[in-house]
């Protein structure tokens, strides 16, 4: 737990939340900002910052959760379909410093989120960057 999390502070009950699910080890409640109807946080109650911080051991017990809570989404809200996303980090959008993925529910053609342009590069280029990912 940290004293100064917002997230932490949702967990301990002194910040209410709409809980969507909740067992012994994570808990999932309404964005209080949604992208679309029914756009869901889920959290591990204890407090990483990052995905790399998330012990091995408990990938397993969070990713089941995570995706019992997509399937309830997606059907209940009888969604066309989802995006699931994490932000690591303030320089890809981490504003809450506590572990957390994103289940935005999404109907055809709501133009909700759109994939950022990508590049033009070749095959030497990849080969460049695969290396050094590997070195
Ligand atoms: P991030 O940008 O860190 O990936 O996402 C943090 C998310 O938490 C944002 O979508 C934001 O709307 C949501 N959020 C921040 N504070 C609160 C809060 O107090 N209650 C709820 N329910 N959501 C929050
Ligand atoms: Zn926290």
């Amino acid at each position: 737990m940290s004293e100064t999390c917002i997230f932490c502070k949702i967990i301990k009950g002194e910040i209410p939340s709409k809980k969507v699910f909740e067992n012994e080890e994570i808990l999932a409640f309404l964005d209080i900002n949604p992208i679309t109807k029914g756009h869901t946080v889920v959290i591990p109650k204890n407090h990483y910052e990052t995905i790399l911080d998330l012990p091995e051991g408990e990938m397993q017990k969070f990713f089941s959760a995570l995706k019992k809570v997509a399937s309830m989404i997606k059907k209940n809200l009888d969604a066309d379909g989802f995006n699931i996303l994490q932000n690591n980090f303030k320089a890809a959008g981490q504003e809450v410093p506590h572990m957390h993925f994103h289940i935005i529910p999404r109907m055809e053609g709501d133009g909700a989120i759109k994939f950022p342009p990508q590049m033009d590069v070749d095959s030497e280029y990849l080969e460049n960057v695969l290396k050094e990912i590997k070195s």
